[in-house]
């Protein structure tokens, strides 16, 4: 076993000195980081893009299947996922924790090493933080901040009847890794001896603890001119955040089955799970991929990204928000997004 300090032993400044202690800065913006009352930023003319989450352990997250490093890198990237999904840069975050006598400082520098990987990754500087007593399990809020052009910027109001609905990456796959863990905590929690079996699911497994945003994605549409008309990112399955942007813009929609993106690792997954892989896109969560509109004159513009895919349009208001399945079948599309409150 590794060596455990206590938190007490460092104290509370101790602890958030060793935990920032290495911190590099990346963005010219971050004028003034760690280690004062609060963090100065210069956006040199951009406009600035705010969000918070909020993750609470037995809620959000569960130890038990997932290491403290990957919940660092994940926590950024959530974050980082809503700054992509304002057609924003992320710049800085901000991450305050609470935990209990549980947590050794070994423990949190792991999770902090994750946090950092993600910093680098994503280029964006951990500017500040706060750092307090739990009386039970683990507490993150994470801020991201970005910058934009002066109305670049990219709403889920926007899109109009005509549109091309878009989506990157793939769908499906982190819910299918998260059936994947919870099954294997529940075979281990009713039997110790047996190992889990994460035999061939390294990607979906991959896709639930290890995340990414789509920050590439966001540069492409700077480097190829184009500006999505609405944009929100996939956390809660794909009909829920469709019928955001549609109830948002006043819209309805037309979505092709046969052209929502799931691999073949996906679909073998979800088939030995019994389920419908459609349905595990449509409302499984947390791919954290983009889902937006764009005019139909962009089209050759998205035409050369392979991660892009086309996977309907956008209809009146009236007409209705509708899944076309591969028989053919028209059905209304119902938000059934993955919520924690149902957990
Ligand atoms: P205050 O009492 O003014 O809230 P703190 O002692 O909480 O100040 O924080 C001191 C400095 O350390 C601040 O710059 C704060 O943003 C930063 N900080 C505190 N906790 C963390 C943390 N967990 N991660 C990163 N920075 C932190
Ligand atoms: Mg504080």
């Amino acid at each position: 076993m590794t060596h455990r300090t206590e938190v007490s032993s460092l104290g509370e400044f101790g602890l958030i000195d060793h935990l920032t202690k290495n911190i590099e800065i990346h963005n010219a913006s971050s004028i003034l980081g760690v280690g004062d009352d609060a963090a100065i930023i210069d956006n040199f003319g951009k406009q600035t893009v705010v969000t918070n989450d909020l993750l609470i352990e037995g809620v959000h997250f569960d130890l038990m299947y997932t290491p403290l490093k990957h919940l660092g890198y994940k926590t950024v990237v959530v974050n980082v996922s809503d700054i992509c999904a304002m057609n924003a840069t992320p710049t800085q975050i901000l991450i305050g924790i609470g935990f209990s006598n549980r947590f050794s400082v070994e423990a949190l520098e792991e999770f902090y090493e994750g946090v950092y990987a993600a910093c680098d990754q994503y280029k964006v500087d951990l500017i500040g933080g706060d750092t307090t007593s739990s009386q039970k399990g683990f507490i993150i809020s994470c801020t991201a901040i970005g910058e934009v052009a002066p109305d670049k910027f990219v709403t889920r109001k926007g899109a109009q009847k005509g549109e091309l609905l878009c989506v990157t990456g793939d769908l499906g796959a982190a819910y299918l890794g998260l059936t994947l863990l919870e099954r294997e905590k529940k075979i281990f929690l009713e039997n110790p001896k047996i190992k889990p079996d994460l035999e061939g699911e390294t990607y979906t497994v991959g896709r639930i603890l290890k995340p990414e945003a789509r920050v590439d994605v966001i540069d492409y549409f700077e480097k190829m001119n184009v500006t999505p008309t609405a944009m929100i990112d996939v956390s809660d399955g794909l009909s829920s955040e469709i019928l955001h942007i549609c109830k948002q813009s006043n819209v309805g929609c037309v979505l092709y089955e046969e052209k929502i993106p799931i691999t073949e690792e996906t679909r073998n997954a979800a088939f030995r799970f019994n389920m419908d892989p459609t349905a595990c896109a449509l409302s499984g969560g947390e791919d954290y991929e983009l889902l937006f509109t764009i005019k139909q004159d962009d089209h050759d513009k998205i035409a050369g990204e392979n991660s892009i895919s086309v996977i309907g349009y956008i209809t009146d208001e009236e007409a209705g928000a509708y899944i076309i399945t591969k028989g053919g079948g028209k059905h209304l599309i119902t938000a059934q997004g993955w919520n924690a409150f149902n957990g």
